[in-house]
């Protein structure tokens, strides 16, 4: 099932996106979204008697994570050794603010502190329970769902800082969507689901899930072995190889196979 959140010109509501995705993974022509009673992650699947055609409605990031993004550093070996670094031996943690989200089609502002602002196209994991110490066999029971996401940072403040907080936090830096999909098993993951970027409409990363370092059963273990996680927060799995630069007026679309795609633009701050 595809939960989307989106504005119909009034209050955000939820919806379920009804049929096939297309080659290119866009929703077919006569997709529909079917209504639903307030958000899934809290009151579960209620469907209302009431549909949207997707032209007269405007996603919006699909989650609103009330407590924490929580990224996940160099899981993809090919990009450890781009930054110029080998792969950790345990996950590299760190944290987006939830002020850092924003849906697809919103615009990424390009901070004036910075003059390397990187796109990093990931996997995102949505949790669905509050939950801690979560043993890998039990992570598919804590997840609400997959999404995807632009790990948005800023290359110089991250070399400079020495640590992520302000490179990673700027405001808009977290795309998210375009929405939940809550039918896939981490398994999928594992054996291969193809991670493509495109800037401009050129392929700028293109890899596949089965190469990260980390599983996603294992960054949900690893990372409630520290914090609690709450439903709505979200997990950042990493990037693949590929990473670079984007500027103002630019468009990045990420993709990954049976997830849709996310597309942002660029603008000065
Ligand atoms: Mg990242």
């Amino acid at each position: 099932m595809r939960i989307v959140r989106f504005s119909a010109g009034d209050e955000p509501a939820y919806g379920v996106l009804t049929g096939d995705l297309d080659d290119y993974g866009q929703p077919a022509e006569d997709a529909v979204i079917v209504g639903l009673a307030g958000d899934p992650l809290y009151v579960g699947i209620k469907l209302l008697d009431k549909e949207y055609r997707l032209d007269e409605v405007r996603l919006l990031a699909p989650v609103l994570p009330r407590s924490k993004v929580v990224g996940i550093g160099k899981n993809y070996a090919a990009h450890a050794a781009e930054m110029g670094g080998e792969v950790p031996r345990e996950p590299l943690m760190f944290l987006k603010p939830n002020t850092s989200v924003i849906g697809p089609g919103d615009v990424v502002r390009y901070p004036a502190q910075s003059s390397e602002v990187h796109y990093e196209g990931e996997l995102a994991v949505v949790i669905g329970r509050i939950c801690r110490d979560v043993p890998v066999e039990q992570a598919t029971d804590v997840i609400h769902g997959y999404t995807l996401a632009n790990d948005v940072t800023a290359r110089d403040l991250q070399r400079s800082d020495g640590q992520f907080t302000r490179a990673k936090g700027f405001d808009t830096f977290c795309p998210l969507g375009p929405w939940i999909e809550t039918d896939l098993d981490p398994h999928d993951f594992s054996t291969g689901r193809r991670v493509q970027t495109h800037l401009n409409g050129e392929v700028v990363q293109d890899g596949s899930t089965a190469d990260m370092v980390f599983d996603v059963p294992a960054l949900i273990a690893h990372v409630s072995s520290v914090m609690t996680l709450l439903p709505g927060d979200v997990i950042l799995t990493g990037t693949p190889e590929g990473v670079g630069p984007m500027r103002p007026g630019d468009e990045v679309e990420i993709s990954i196979d049976g997830l849709g795609t996310l597309t942002n633009k660029v603008e000065a701050r």
